[in-house]
């Protein structure tokens, strides 16, 4: 609690004490003997709007200071007309004083204020703690002494050195040192990762038992860290569409409650000559039940919950829209190489034509791959036992989805798919092994092919059967490999449909055209790895990069971003959407039927202003700490 909560809790809690001291004496002690009979309700007056104006002088000065802003049908000028109200029946002395429920009402409702400034106060900061990964300092050797530097101030190609119990300030690869990392804070993986020189480290990782030296390759505001905390802070604008029908509603309800509450007050004693007293008390009521404060607080909180659990665990959410999109995914579209699959590809096969040696087949495939990044480049390069020289190598063109040509030894050499061979003329022929098929062709002629398959990721399986158990009614990849491979995937992981041998370009208007058969309703999720994935990223409803502690472009592209590679965290992001979505629609419909049924029995007489403070208070309490729980995602670790 904050001073100034403290400071409120303890005036509350003053008036509170007045309020029981005063509604016991008029309780216990017969006022009309200290005053003589018509007076008494004068004294009754006075002694509650002691405890009533000690807590609520605020609520009534901003209720003021609002309507000169214009703001007229805000939480304290509902709040202030009520209570003044239910004094002003001191108006009609005839009736029954209603002084305590004014005094009370302002009591419960400034609890209530409280305890939602508390409790938004403290899942802000758990979101904040738990978000605190931005280090303090970087530490640089300078004259043979290591000095502590803003992070701001390293420049790409500087070195580091991160110590023991230090998080890691900047991205970069490690020059010199073994050590395990505790990725926790970015990836929800408890289990601490190896790394030594050479490997790719990423800001905001704890470094657990070695000294490492760090070679800087990105500046801080590039730096995995500064990117995550922007992407968390900007969540919140983007709002779901229940967040702005709540809203709207707020900005009708409000009024057309108020408007009621007039009525209710005024004709029937005006045109039926009913009881002042009565009709007013009813008008107060509506009032008081009116507030919206328990949707209008506890749905962003619910969406602000959901999205800080869900980067707990790993899972970006850029938008409480883009949760809430989830939370009604029907179809998921995946890419296979990288997403599915590890990317890292093991040669099957080596089928030479008569008369090729083995060996030199594979040197050639090596050789004409030497600049490509593709996973099956990296792999054959990884294949290959000899080293490559760059001299031989003359010219090469990388086409996507085909494969690559290049001039080597002054010779065109063609490695790729059918498509390849099929464009350069080449006559090929198949393999009947199943895997991705690499022909290769030598000035025009074929040469033979390598067969290498990639390996499915381990949670894959899971993840797919999980998803389907999770809801959802359709799962797709699409590849650019052969229909063959395609096939004994799907097949292997449990996929309803695969759409093969598709170039980039295509996997958009396959995209496009699952979209149009998906239900009104019911959304489309692409996953990708983000690798030339950009574009059907954007397309779909709503896109999932994952793996996405390296690439750029699918943190730019994708809407909602998975730290690690593993496939199983969608099946766990759809679940933490459903589970926020349900919390808000709770909340939604909880509060209404309560505010509705004391409304009507109200308007019927029925209802006192005890159960309107609980239709206001009571239900904005509830409301706030069912919201709160979708911060809680420990049922979704593993
Ligand atoms: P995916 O859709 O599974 O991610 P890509 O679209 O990246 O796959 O590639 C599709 C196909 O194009 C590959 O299976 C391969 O046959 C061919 N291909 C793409 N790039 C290369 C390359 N650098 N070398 C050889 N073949 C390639
Ligand atoms: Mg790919």
């Amino acid at each position: 609690m904050n001073t100034k909560q403290k400071r409120t809790l303890v005036r509350i809690v003053v008036a509170i004490v007045l309020f029981v001291g005063v509604y016991a004496t008029t309780e216990l002690l017969p006022l009309n003997t200290l005053v003589s009979e018509p007076n008494t309700i004068y004294l009754e007056f006075v002694l509650f709007l002691i405890p009533y104006i000690l807590a609520g002088y605020d609520v009534l000065w901003r209720a003021v200071r609002n309507i000169g802003h214009g703001q007229v049908f805000d939480e304290n000028f509902l709040m202030s007309i009520a209570t003044v109200g239910a004094f002003a029946l001191v108006l009609f002395p005839d009736t029954d004083p209603h002084f305590a429920e004014g005094a009370a009402v302002m009591l419960f409702y400034q609890v209530g204020e409280l305890f939602q400034d508390y409790a938004v106060d403290r899942s802000r900061k758990s979101i904040a703690e738990m978000m605190d990964i931005a280090p303090d300092y970087a530490n640089i050797m300078k004259d043979g002494a290591l000095v502590k530097v803003d992070p701001y101030d390293v420049a790409v190609g500087d070195e580091i050195v991160v110590q023991p119990g230090e998080r890691i300030p900047l991205d970069g690869i490690v020059l010199e040192g073994t050590s395990q990392l505790d990725t926790a804070a970015l990836t929800g993986e408890s289990v601490p990762r190896h790394v030594d020189s050479g490997s790719e480290v990423i800001s905001g990782c704890v470094n657990l038992t070695g000294v490492l030296t760090i070679n800087v390759t990105k500046p801080f505001g590039e730096s995995t860290v500064s990117r995550i905390l922007e992407l968390v802070e900007n969540a919140s604008e983007k709002k779901a569409r229940t967040e702005n029908f709540i809203t709207r509603f707020a900005r009708y309800y409000t009024p057309v409650v108020v408007g009621v509450a007039l009525l209710l007050a005024l004709v029937p004693p005006l045109l039926f000559a009913q009881s002042w007293s009565d009709w007013v008390q009813r008008g107060l009521i509506f009032l008081v039940v009116s507030c919206p404060c328990a949707l209008v607080i506890s749905v962003p909180l619910s969406f602000f919950g959901g999205i800080g659990g869900a980067s707990r665990l790993g899972i970006l959410v850029k938008g409480s829209n883009y949760l809430e999109t989830l939370a009604h995914s029907e179809t998921v579209v995946f890419d296979k190489t990288g997403t599915l699959t590890d990317g890292t590809f093991n040669v099957v096969a080596v089928h030479p034509e008569a008369d090729v040696d083995p060996d030199w087949l594979l040197s050639v495939a090596a050789h004409a791959e030497a600049y490509s990044n593709h996973p099956i480049a990296l792999s054959i390069k990884e294949a290959y036992s000899g080293t490559i020289d760059q001299k031989r190598i003359q010219q090469v063109e990388e086409t996507g989805g085909h494969g690559v040509r290049a001039l080597l030894d002054e010779r065109v050499v063609l490695v790729g798919n059918d498509k390849l061979m099929s464009e350069g003329g080449i006559s090929y022929h198949d393999c009947d092994l199943t895997g991705t098929i690499l022909h290769v062709s030598l000035d025009g002629v074929y040469s033979g092919h390598i067969v290498i398959a990639d390996v499915v990721k381990e949670d894959a399986a899971a993840a797919i059967a999980d998803l389907h158990a999770a809801g959802v009614k359709k799962t797709v990849m699409l590849t650019g490999d052969r229909q063959e491979v395609a096939a004994a995937v799907a097949h292997k992981l449990g996929i309803d449909e695969f759409r093969a041998q598709l170039l980039p370009q295509d996997k958009v208007e396959e995209v496009e055209k699952l979209l149009s058969t998906t239900s009104e309703k019911g959304k489309l999720a692409f996953v990708g790895d983000g690798i030339n994935d950009a574009p059907v990223l954007t397309r779909a409803d709503i896109g999932i990069a994952m793996g996405a502690m390296g690439s750029d472009a699918a943190i730019e592209a994708a809407d909602i971003v998975l730290m690690d590679d593993k496939p199983s965290n969608i099946a766990k992001a759809i679940r933490i959407a459903r589970k926020t979505m349900s919390i808000v629609h709770q909340n939604i419909v909880f509060a209404l039927v309560i505010k509705f049924a004391v409304l009507i029995l109200a308007a019927v007489g029925l209802a006192n202003m005890w159960m309107a403070v609980f239709a206001d208070v009571g239900v904005a309490i509830l409301a706030i700490l069912n919201a709160m729980r979708c911060m809680n995602v420990k049922q979704f670790r593993d």
